[in-house]
């Protein structure tokens, strides 16, 4: 069985190890030139660590991750919010809530597939399904041809553009961007087995310990348009720490990403030889963070799905049973908005609790 991965991000590198693992010969196409050399944290939940551990990667996953005991909030004057304590749930849950470095993490998947078996420069640019095949065009002028391929290849995919069209994103009315950054944790005031949030309605930001003596900051402020804005918007927290961490945080290393609103779902994932998975299935606000999470379990779940039936049909039709309603219900969750934020939710190692494990992880 050939299958061709369109897309070498966290979810089609996870896939690429999961059907490999089941004898298929496996090939992924990048379109960066390299593996990527820079990244900010992801805040991984117990549902990725099950899926990460799954597909055979436990060790490896424990060694870059960060376990996060504690889900802490404070007010811009310090009084604190809430504090969650998540230290038992590897117990209750099978995996723990984690900070990881997103370079770390993407290393880890691509030395586990094999770093050289991921032709990077490879972006797609048209594909088609032949019945009991597909193939895709990419802009170097190479195609590949394979029994099935995969479209993992993000937010803004090619291939689901291609298949399906219609996905509208709208920026998000309440938090149009989110900015980010990574630190030295030395050099920010925090706990370092937890979450640490500050929140008010109009703004907040989070800090989380990512390994390696790193921390990774990020936050969103209601109606600020530029950077200069969200900084101006802290300036007067001084009874917290965050306008030393901006202060100490070189601006060039900030990463700005505009939010958007998703419109057009549900789709279609599967058109005959052609299936989505990660992003490109399930694009969604980061309100829950989320989206790494259920992209790990689609590669879990579609390696399962051709582990249980070599009828590739069948065995899709299985992976898109068992995802679709799941992940558009994260969608969902991840649309409601975030803590003192828009329509003011719990905080989000409480949702996490009651809207994903107790219905979909
Ligand atoms: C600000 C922000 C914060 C987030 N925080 C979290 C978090 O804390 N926790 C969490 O779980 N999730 C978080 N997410 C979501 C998470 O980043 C994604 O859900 C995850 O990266 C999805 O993996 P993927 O493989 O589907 O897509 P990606 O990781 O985006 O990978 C897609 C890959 O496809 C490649 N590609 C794109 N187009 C083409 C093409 N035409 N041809 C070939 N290759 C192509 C890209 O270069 C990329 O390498 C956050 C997202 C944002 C925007």
């Amino acid at each position: 069985m050939r299958v061709g991965i369109c897309g070498g991000g966290l979810g089609g590198v996870s896939a690429a190890i999961g059907l490999a693992s089941l004898g298929f010969e496996v090939e992924v196409f990048e379109k960066s030139p390299t593996l990527r050399a820079t990244g900010a944290g992801l805040n991984l939940w117990p549902n990725a660590g099950r899926a990460i551990y799954g597909l055979g990667l436990r060790e490896h996953y424990d060694a870059i991750a960060v376990k996060l005991d504690r889900y802490v909030g404070f007010g811009a004057d310090g009084e604190q919010l809430f504090s969650k304590d998540t230290s038992n749930w590897p117990q209750t849950y099978g995996a723990p809530s984690v900070g990881v470095y997103r370079l770390a993490l993407s290393t880890m998947l691509a030395e586990a597939f094999g770093k050289d078996r991921i032709k990077y420069g490879h972006e797609v640019l048209s594909i088609e399904d032949k019945g009991d095949r597909a193939v895709c065009h990419f802009t170097n002028g190479e195609s590949y041809e394979g029994d099935l391929i995969i479209g993992a290849d993000g937010i803004y995919s090619v291939i689901r553009e291609k298949l399906v069209g219609g996905v509208q994103f709208r920026p998000n009315e309440h938090h149009a961007f989110r900015w980010r950054a990574v630190v030295d944790l030395k050099d920010v005031d925090v706990d370092p087995a937890a979450q640490t949030g500050f929140y008010t309605s109009g703004g907040w930001l989070s800090v989380i310990p990512i390994g390696n003596g790193k921390a990774y900051w990020f936050g969103s402020v209601s109606g600020a348009k530029t950077l200069d804005d969200f900084i101006a918007f802290f300036s007067g927290w001084t009874k917290t720490h965050i306008p030393r961490t901006l202060g100490i945080t070189p601006r060039e290393t900030i990463v700005e990403s505009p939010l958007f609103d998703v419109d057009g779902l549900p789709f279609k994932w599967t058109h005959g030889r052609i299936t989505l998975l990660g992003d490109a299935a399930h694009p969604m606000m980061p309100d829950m963070a989320q989206g790494a999470s259920q992209t790990f379990i689609d590669a879990l779940a579609l390696r399962n799905a051709f582990a249980r039936s070599s009828d590739v049909d069948e065995a899709l039709a299985a992976y898109e049973a068992e995802r679709r309603p799941a992940a558009n219900y994260v969608v969902k969750c991840s649309q409601k908005g975030s803590f003192l934020g828009r329509h003011n939710v719990s905080p989000v190692a409480i949702r996490y609790e009651e809207e994903i494990e107790a219905h979909v992880a």
